[in-house]
């Protein structure tokens, strides 16, 4: 048993770290500031005698006595990270700085929870670790973007000035269960408008592409990422080697409208509407380095995992 901390643990994806976490015996603290998290994530775990909840905003510092810490305290959604740029680049820079002291503090490895848009809208497809990106720094994504990229140097370099365990994991999109319905991401918005009988939003064309992972494959790539041994989460290189974590099957958005339609039976019509800025055009990971040092593949097609969210979705809004 680890006594671990999940920064951002009431949120979609930490809730379901969390979860699975207790469920493999471990003693878990959650620290999250209810940003864009919420108690009813939560709420079947606070009575368990190995379940905290802390409370905390991470841009204020923090030392707990703990194995191992995911760092996922952030907002994720371009919504809502734009809503704030300035204190979405605070929570990027100075929330993992304080994630990455409480780690050197109590000798703890560290999960930082990077993503994808470090790639930008990029020109190498699809993106391996290796590719150094396509970011406008003063784009409406930049916030976010240079945000988590600043978090990912900060982490290389206290894993080599320090020696720090870290895990630098680039994220692609996710989707699953207890994304919140004003989450404003593609899937949460299509199901809701689908189940409510609204129009379909596609921005832009619905010709752009991503790849989506289903909450739980993302969860059982992070804690096997987090078991991995420094020499092999290294590679030999000095300081930490960042690893996609993703599910590699790419679709148009437009495809993502068409099956939310079918799964649900809705009649919605699609309506288009601006693309947003520097919207990227493609997204796919490469997920080789993953598949080979941690002996995973994804095993939830998005059928499926669209039916499960759209079923999670349909008992939320009744
Ligand atoms: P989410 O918004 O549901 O969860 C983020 C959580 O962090 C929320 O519970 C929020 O309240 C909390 N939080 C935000 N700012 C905080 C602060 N200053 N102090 C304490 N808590 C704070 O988003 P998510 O999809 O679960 O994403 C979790 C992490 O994974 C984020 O770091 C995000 O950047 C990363 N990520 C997610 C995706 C995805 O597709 N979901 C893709 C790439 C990276
Ligand atoms: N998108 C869309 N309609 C929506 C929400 C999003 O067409 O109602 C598009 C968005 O422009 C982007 C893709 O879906 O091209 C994924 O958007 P999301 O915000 O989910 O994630 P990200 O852009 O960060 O990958």
């Amino acid at each position: 048993m680890q006594r671990i901390l999940v920064t951002g643990g009431a949120g979609f994806i930490g809730s379901h770290l969390c979860e699975r976490l207790i469920a493999a015996g471990h003693e878990v603290v959650c620290k999250d500031n209810l940003f864009t998290g919420r108690r009813q994530n939560i709420e079947h775990l606070l009575g368990h005698p190995r379940f905290e909840l802390h409370r905390h905003d991470v841009n204020e510092p923090f030392v707990v006595e703990v194995d191992h810490i995911y760092h996922l305290a952030c907002p994720a959604s371009p919504v809502h990270y734009q809503r704030n740029p300035v204190r979405t680049i605070r929570t990027c820079v100075q929330g993992t700085l304080h994630a990455l002291e409480c780690a050197r503090e109590v000798g703890a490895r560290l999960f930082i929870a990077s993503t994808s848009e470090v790639y930008g809208d990029p020109t190498v497809h699809p993106q391996d670790e290796s590719y150094w990106g396509h970011v406008n720094p003063i784009g409406d994504r930049a916030c976010y973007d240079e945000g988590k990229r600043c978090a990912e140097a900060l982490a290389v370099s206290f894993a080599r000035q320090y020696g720090v365990e870290v895990r630098i994991a680039r994220i692609f999109n996710t989707y699953g269960p207890r994304m919140h319905e004003d989450d404003g991401r593609v899937v949460s918005n299509f199901a809701v408008q689908a189940l409510r009988g609204e129009p379909i939003t596609l921005y832009g064309s619905g010709e752009q592409t991503r790849s989506f992972c289903y909450v739980d494959d993302l969860v059982e790539a992070a804690i096997r990422f987090m078991a991995l041994s420094e020499d092999a989460a290294t590679d030999g290189h000095a300081g930490s080697r960042p690893m996609n974590l993703g599910n590699p099957t790419e679709v148009t958005i437009r495809d993502i409208a068409e099956l939310v339609r079918e799964i649900t039976g809705s009649r919605s019509e699609l309506v288009f509407r601006p693309l947003p800025a520097d919207d990227p055009a493609r997204r796919r990971p490469d997920i080789g380095r993953a598949a080979r040092l941690l002996d995973w593949q994804p095993r939830i097609g998005l059928r499926e995992g669209l039916a499960r969210t759209i079923e999670d979705f349909r008992t939320r809004l009744g």
